[in-house]
């Protein structure tokens, strides 16, 4: 039995994250688990998988009886204090945003593996984050679906280099949509995601193709690959989760449902696979795959990802940092849908770029691109 830390236990990996536990017939034991808020949530939670170590960042006004066995911490640095104190074999970084930078270090510095859902931690810090693992020698095991299918992919390398890395998109809700449509679309019609069922703030990514401008950068960390050698390639129907090209031109893919329980069982039973972890894929039954380029004129957030993975530095967390703030405004219903993207350029245009020598320069220039976004955003409601 493999011991589990569970970060962010209350979202869409982390539920289903716990799913892959309860049918894998005791293969993990949740020790650690984690969220924002919902306390009552979580109270449901740990009477389920009675972990010894719970956190939230919100402290809640009393601690059941029944639960007080468990040690509790609370507040901004919750991930990292129950990491610690859980000394689990395994931590799933599951919170979304920047928060998860410092909980994934303290995952690797503390637990043998660092399975990472998180990918602004990479985007933000991908250099702290790759260093420190090869520096302690633990893997990352990526829960990412393209990124997974790529590590997949690239088991069957051999002694070869890989030519190119192929992320796939879905597309989004408005992979067809003109662009005054796409411009003025409300909250309904983002969340109304075509093949993936996720949290808000990567489905409205997914809409803005901000989210595979993020895994772009994530690849370029997880992969060390540059840039130019990481392509997208839209493909609707989210069966092929990526490829990976060889310097002979052959393309090695990997398939599957789109159903996050694979990915994530995949990274908890690595090397392993575990049986009927998600849905099976009926090829006969989905019968057509399709692809296409994507359009970069309508989705202009794949090249300002490219611009600041090539600026370097804290240049992707400011373009992370934007997002989140323009993202959070668009779901209070504040700007129109085509400003979040406009507020991330401006902000990037707006913030000086520096070096990452520590920690410190990745929370300072989060802080300062947060604090101008919002100035931009302010003026755009
Ligand atoms: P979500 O919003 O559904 O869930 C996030 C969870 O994290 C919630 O339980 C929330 O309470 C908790 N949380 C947020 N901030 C926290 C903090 N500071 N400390 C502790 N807990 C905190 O999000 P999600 O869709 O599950 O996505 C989680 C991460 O996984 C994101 O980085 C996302 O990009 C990535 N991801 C998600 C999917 C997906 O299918 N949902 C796919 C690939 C990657
Ligand atoms: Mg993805």
């Amino acid at each position: 039995m493999r011991t589990l830390a569970l970060l962010g236990a209350g979202g869409s990996i982390g539920s289903q994250c716990l799913d892959v536990v309860r049918r894998s017939g005791g293969a993990f034991c949740v020790t650690a688990m984690t969220m924002r808020s919902r306390a009552e949530e979580l109270f449901r939670l740990a009477r389920e998988f009675r972990p010894r170590v719970c956190g939230l960042v919100e402290e809640p006004e009393e601690i059941p009886a029944d639960l007080r066995e468990i040690e509790w911490f609370f507040g901004e640095d919750v991930n990292e204090r129950v990491v610690e104190a859980a000394r689990a074999q395994d931590v799933l970084a599951a919170v979304v945003g920047a928060a998860g930078l410092e909980a994934s270090l303290a995952a690797l510095r503390v637990s043998e593996r660092l399975l990472l859902a998180n990918k602004e931690a990479l985007v933000t810090g991908g250099e702290l984050v790759t260093g420190l693992a090869k520096e302690l020698g633990k893997p990352i095991l990526p829960v990412d679906s393209e990124h997974s299918a790529i590590f997949q992919c690239l088991r069957a390398r051999d002694c070869n280099e890989p030519a190119r890395l192929i992320l796939t998109a879905s597309g989004g809700p408005f992979r067809t949509w003109p662009k005054e449509k796409m411009y003025a679309a409300g909250v309904g019609d983002v969340l109304r995601h075509p093949t993936w069922n996720m949290g808000r703030k990567i489905t409205v990514d997914c809409a803005t193709m901000v989210n595979k401008g993020l895994e772009i950068i994530e690849a370029r960390h997880l992969f060390d690959m540059p840039e130019e050698k990481i392509a997208v390639l839209v493909h609707p129907q989210s069966v092929v989760h990526s490829l990976v090209e060889f310097p002979d031109g052959c393309l090695l893919a990997q398939l599957g449902a789109p159903d996050m329980r694979a990915p994530i069982a995949y990274a908890m039973s690595f090397p392993g696979r575990m049986p009927d972890a998600g849905k099976k894929l009926d090829l006969a039954a989905v019968g057509t795959l399709t692809f296409e380029a994507p359009d970069p004129a309508r989705f202009p957030a794949l090249r300002l990802a490219r611009e600041a993975l090539r600026a370097g530095g804290t240049a992707p967390c400011i373009f992370n940092a934007a997002n989140e703030i323009a993202v959070a405004s668009f779901l209070r219903e504040e700007i129109p849908f085509g400003e979040i993207v406009n507020i991330v350029e401006q902000t990037m245009q707006r913030v000086p770029s520096g070096n990452i020598r520590a920690l410190a320069d990745v929370r300072e220039a989060d802080g300062k691109a947060r604090r101008e976004a919002e100035r931009v955003a302010a003026a755009r409601r």
